[in-house]
């Protein structure tokens, strides 16, 4: 009897603890007080090595974080319901279930890719410059198959479902998602001969990077960085990219670099005139777990189960959301093609009314004279 008290004992204080450490880590907590232990001591030399960087960055987005939270609270915009709980949790299940599946996969791939890279590269500045680019590369390949396949829009979706944006959001994930995301990156980079101890550094700026893409726009309301914005993905690129609104659909799928999405044809800046609404197209609970983490899956299963044929089920699986066996498709790039031959459409109409206005006026002036 003792040994079964005992070991619900530990049990609680073992899971107590998870959740306390998964609170703190939600809330960026050890990245602000690391920076005071080091303030404390005045000793910043660990500073000067990349795990201290990356850890000093940590630091920053903790302070955002803090900043972002308190921000909200003094407009008396602070909805913990709405806009943190549903982060939180799905980060909660993340860590339970998927922590170590990333890592193994990452391993995994790196293992079974290296032999048959096209050459071996020694690490350089250079072989940096070219890295970081096929990083951006696989990333695209990544995240335009996660929005154009739907069995991977059911994973990725998650993402979007947020429907306001603050620095949670990033950790919003299908605990699946990084999973595909590292097996599909990982692959390409070493096979195009990434050094690992390069890819090992691309990661984590990627990270680091990734993460400040979700900061709050209560607490930037402007992120597009001036000059910077031309050359760099922004805050306010990503912003466009988990937007609803049909000219924002499927855009801005790069992560630093925005030379994909330019090459691509899926660049879109923010633009003043169109307020950006976040979510997804589907009309969802975003209170929801159970929506929010599986409802995109409930209705591809509803749709493969209602399909008339073999064939019909397989497409729904890897044709685009939206895409329909009937022909009546809806998909996200069809609806903002619309949107663009609409928007052409009515300056051509405002051209065409400005130049016979012109022409009338013009045609009245000469035959007063
Ligand atoms: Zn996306
Ligand atoms: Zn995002």
């Amino acid at each position: 009897m003792m040994d079964i008290i005992v070991a619900l004992y530990q049990t609680v204080v073992s899971l107590f603890l998870f959740l306390y450490q998964e609170i703190y880590g939600f809330l960026h907590m050890d990245g602000i007080l690391e920076l005071f232990v080091y303030a404390k001591k005045g000793d910043f030399s660990s500073l000067q090595t990349w795990d201290g960087i990356t850890s000093l960055l940590r630091q920053i987005w903790g302070i955002i974080f803090f900043l972002e939270v308190t921000g909200l609270l003094i407009k008396r915009k602070f909805k913990i319901g709405e806009d943190y709980r549903m982060p939180f949790f799905i980060s909660l299940f993340n860590s339970l279930i998927g922590r170590y599946i990333s890592i193994g996969v990452i391993a995994y791939c790196i293992g079974l890719c290296s032999p048959y890279a096209i050459f071996k590269a020694e690490s350089s500045w250079y072989i940096f410059i070219y890295g970081y680019i096929v990083w951006e590369f696989a990333y695209y390949v990544y995240h335009w198959s996660s929005h154009n396949v739907r069995i991977l829009w059911c994973l990725h979706s998650v993402h979007h479902a947020p429907k306001t944006m603050n620095l949670s959001v990033s950790g919003v994930r299908f605990f699946l998602e990084l999973t595909y995301l590292f097996a599909v990156n990982v692959t390409i980079c070493i096979l195009l001969g990434v050094p690992p101890v390069i890819l090992a550094i691309i990661m984590s700026i990627d990270s680091i990077w990734g993460e400040m893409l979700h900061i709050g726009d209560n607490f930037l309301p402007n992120a597009r960085f001036g000059f910077l914005g031309k050359l760099i993905i922004t805050p306010s690129h990503h912003r466009v990219h988990h937007a609803r609104n049909p000219l924002y659909l499927d855009t801005n799928y790069c992560v630093l670099l925005n030379v994909w999405d330019r090459l691509f044809g899926s660049y879109q800046p923010e633009e003043d005139d169109i307020k950006i609404e976040y979510g997804i197209s589907r009309e969802m609970n975003s209170d929801s777990f159970l929506d929010v983490y599986f409802g995109e899956i409930l209705d591809l299963c509803k749709d493969i189960i209602y399909a008339p044929t073999l064939k019909h089920k397989l497409l729904y699986i890897i044709m685009p959301p939206g895409w329909n066996h009937t022909g009546d498709h809806k998909t996200a790039s069809m609806e903002r093609q619309r949107f663009l031959d609409a928007r052409q459409q009515e300056h051509r109409e405002a051209n065409f009314q400005t130049v016979s206005q012109e022409r009338s006026a013009n045609e009245e002036s000469i035959s007063t004279i």
